[in-house]
């Protein structure tokens, strides 16, 4: 598609702004959110998605209903098999996986060594384990420890940070020493969409277990990861599901692989019948046995309520307008961001991007808590980038516009500064 606006000015990108919000068919989903207060332009729902309206009201009932008059029948009543019966409906949304493979459980962290491990331990033999060197924090950390823990070595392919994994660079990485290989689905910096299916194939003819990170895709970029051929993979729920600060992540596990591993967390939570209290460990059959403790129900309350907003929209129709956001963005940081030396530190416009995108500048350290104060929040990534991370159903185009045009005015007085 060429683009109706080649060399927009300022004015005509406002009014852009204006058009593509009136024509946004999920324009009304914005009211669904709590309102941000005096803050101008939200550019982090990548980071920490924005509460929804409905949740007090769902709060309330939880309490007394659910806790405060059902109090410990409720385990009976739902919570029990709640992990599992929320992880099935997150599978259907938006995660292209059919019931009894997903789960909710543990932090991301502990999702990932849960996964991690047991995929090494499921092929004993092999001596390595793959990840990139621009893989988000917590899983080089979490890949360096088991390594250290099970005597493996780490395999690193070397990505290129604005952008990210090639098919290419995993055909070179893997052979018949891997055991697994960890990947992001969406790059945490860049946004780089990866292959998922071209990858796991790759991962498989080396006789390799596929784990991916799905924290920046879930509730924004439809996966399938029944028809990928996916082994396991984990997500955030507080990021595009809007779970709140530090609401349990979500693992999936394929069905014909749940029986042949064991994962490291063997909790009582996990067994054949809880509260039988068995003399040892008996895993559950089927996705059950991933669970390790107590699940966290009420930190999954904001979550579900997003996958309503989600359902009805269609993740499909959430992902259009990511797109649209993200080359609105681009567009925008063309014209205001960009002339004052900025670089764009992500894939230009096409099937290769999530729904963000990193601008760097060497004032952006300084800067960025000078736009939280003018109510303009976006994200700090050392050394020197400004991630703007764009929520499908909370986010405007005007907002966007708003917070860019901020964005450029304090670089340039940033630049005024220096000389
Ligand atoms: C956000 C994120 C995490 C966070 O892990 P927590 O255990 O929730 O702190 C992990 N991996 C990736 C790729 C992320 O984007």
């Amino acid at each position: 598609m060429t683009d109706p606006h080649p060399t927009a000015d300022p004015a005509t990108l406002t009014a852009r702004a204006r058009d593509l919000d009136d024509a946004d068919p999920l324009g009304a989903f914005v009211d669904e959110f709590v309102p941000s207060g005096e803050v101008v332009s939200y550019l982090d729902g990548n980071s920490l998605g924005r509460p929804l309206r409905a949740l007090p009201d769902l709060v309330t009932a939880f309490i007394e209903k659910d806790w405060g008059s059902g109090l410990i029948r409720s385990w009976d009543a739902g919570w029990m098999q709640r992990p599992v019966a929320l992880g099935d409906r997150l599978g259907r949304i938006a995660l292209g996986a059919t019931a009894g493979q997903v789960f909710i459980g543990d932090s991301t962290t502990v999702l990932l060594y849960k996964a991690v491990r047991a995929a090494v331990a499921a092929r004993p033999e092999r001596t390595e384990i793959v990840i990139d060197d621009d893989n988000f924090p917590t899983d080089r950390y979490i890949v360096e420890g088991i390594a250290a823990e099970t005597g493996r070595t780490v395999r690193w392919i070397h990505a290129d940070p604005a952008s990210g994994v090639t098919a290419d660079q995993v055909r070179e990485a893997v052979n018949d020493q891997t055991a697994a290989v960890l990947l992001s689905h969406v790059a945490y910096r860049s946004g780089w969409v990866a292959d998922v299916p071209g990858i796991t194939d790759i991962i498989h003819s080396a006789g390799a277990i596929a784990i991916w990170d799905l924290c920046h895709s879930a509730g924004v970029i439809p996966t399938e990861l029944d028809a990928w051929d996916v082994d396991l993979a984990v997500g955030c729920t507080y990021k595009y599901l809007n779970g709140g600060p530090g609401s349990p992540a979500f693992g999936y596990v394929r069905t014909e692989l749940q029986s042949r591993l064991q994962q490291p967390i063997q909790g009582w939570m996990g067994t054949a019948d809880v509260f039988e209290m068995g003399p040892s460990y008996r895993p559950a059959l089927g996705i059950r046995r991933f669970v390790s403790g107590t699940p966290a129900i009420f930190a999954m309350l904001a979550m579900d309520a997003m996958l309503d907003l989600i359902e009805r929209a269609g993740i499909d129709a959430v992902y259009a307008k990511s797109i649209r956001l993200t080359d609105f963005a681009e567009q925008s940081l063309g014209v205001h961001v960009l002339p004052h030396g900025a670089r764009l530190e992500s894939p230009q416009r096409g099937a290769h991007r999530g729904s963000h995108l990193t601008v760097a500048h060497p004032a952006f350290r300084d800067l960025t808590p000078v736009l939280w104060e003018q109510g303009v929040i976006p994200d700090f990534r050392a050394p020197d980038g400004i991630r703007i991370g764009l929520s499908p159903l909370s986010t405007t185009f005007a907002e966007v516009d708003e917070g860019i045009r901020i964005l450029a005015e304090e670089l340039a007085r940033a630049a005024a500064a220096q000389k």
